[in-house]
């Protein structure tokens, strides 16, 4: 399954829905620090905003920046009439507290869906701001006609970014899952996966699941990434179970653009919801 076939589509649907407004939705993106992955996932979603018509708004700001100064700019952003989107980049250095920022982001502007209104929302099933990449998760299970309806999924992970919406996604009333969400206490990984139709794994375990955890026929999604000497690699050894999967998305290729493009997608959403 290509992810950056469908991300491509999703964009140019976002550049037209984009092209047929009387204004320019604005996204605010703030950096701290000077991660160099953090710095080229920035880089790539600003670039990716202008290609569909959307003004980027950056704020970088050094590692030592106080909460207080982070805390005001987010005030600032939240205020800001030309701002329907605020982004903040994940992780933050040490001695910042994410919590407290994401709390701080006006849950109408959240485009990374991870305010506590948001997921909460997300939680009692009712329309909001979802996380990205569960939400690009679902978009390419969609455009390759895979079925979730009643079907076996297998998370593996549960962290409010990724597992967690994910496993309230899927089993939502109207997409019908069965979900088991797993992590590093499940007692037999193998045992839950290999009873999985869908299996996704969001562990940021390299090379975590094998063939030996795969059901003939199944269907692969690998959220993870790590960085390793040999570039960027799943959670999937992706040469065994290639052999035997149903689907498999890459690493790179897969879920990283559609995150990407969903963030896109939410930006648009608030932008309509805000201004009407
Ligand atoms: P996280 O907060 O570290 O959570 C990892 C989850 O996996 C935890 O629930 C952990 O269990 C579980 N886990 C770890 N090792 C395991 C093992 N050996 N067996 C079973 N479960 C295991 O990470 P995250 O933020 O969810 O991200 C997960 C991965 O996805 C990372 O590689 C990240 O880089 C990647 N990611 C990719 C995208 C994308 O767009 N492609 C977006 C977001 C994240 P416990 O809860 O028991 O610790």
């Amino acid at each position: 399954m290509d992810g950056k076939l469908v991300a491509s589509r999703v964009k140019e649907e976002v550049a037209t829905a984009v092209a047929g407004l009387d204004y320019t939705p604005g996204l605010a993106t703030v950096l701290v620090g000077d991660d160099p992955a953090s710095h080229s996932y920035v880089r790539g979603k600003r670039r990716d905003a202008g290609q569909v018509g959307i003004r980027s708004i950056h704020h970088e700001l050094s590692h030592t920046v106080a909460q207080s100064a982070l805390d005001a700019l987010i005030d600032e952003l939240n205020a800001d009439e030309e701002v329907d989107g605020i982004l903040v980049q994940l992780p933050l250095p040490d001695g910042l507290d994410a919590e407290t920022i994401i709390e701080r982001i006006d849950p109408a502007k959240d485009v990374d869906g991870l305010h506590p209104h948001n997921l909460g929302l997300l939680a009692l099933s009712r329309p909001g701001l979802r996380p990205c990449t569960p939400s690009g998760i679902m978009r390419i299970l969609d455009e390759y006609d895979i079925a979730v309806s009643g079907v076996k999924v297998v998370v593996v992970g549960r962290s409010f970014l990724v597992g967690r919406p994910l496993a309230l996604i899927l089993s939502e009333k109207g997409v019908d899952a069965t979900v088991t969400m797993a992590h590093s206490r499940t007692r037999d990984l193998a045992a839950e996966t290999t009873e999985a139709d869908i299996l996704i794994a969001a562990a940021g375990s390299p090379g975590l699941i094998t063939a030996e955890h795969v059901k003939p026929g199944a269907t692969v999604i690998d959220v993870g990434v790590s960085r390793t000497d040999g570039g960027l690699v799943g959670d999937v050894d992706f040469e065994s179970v290639v052999e035997i999967a149903g689907a498999i998305t890459p690493v790179p290729g897969g879920v990283g653009p559609m995150t990407r493009a969903m963030l896109l997608v939410n930006t648009l959403r608030a932008a309509e919801a805000r201004r009407g």
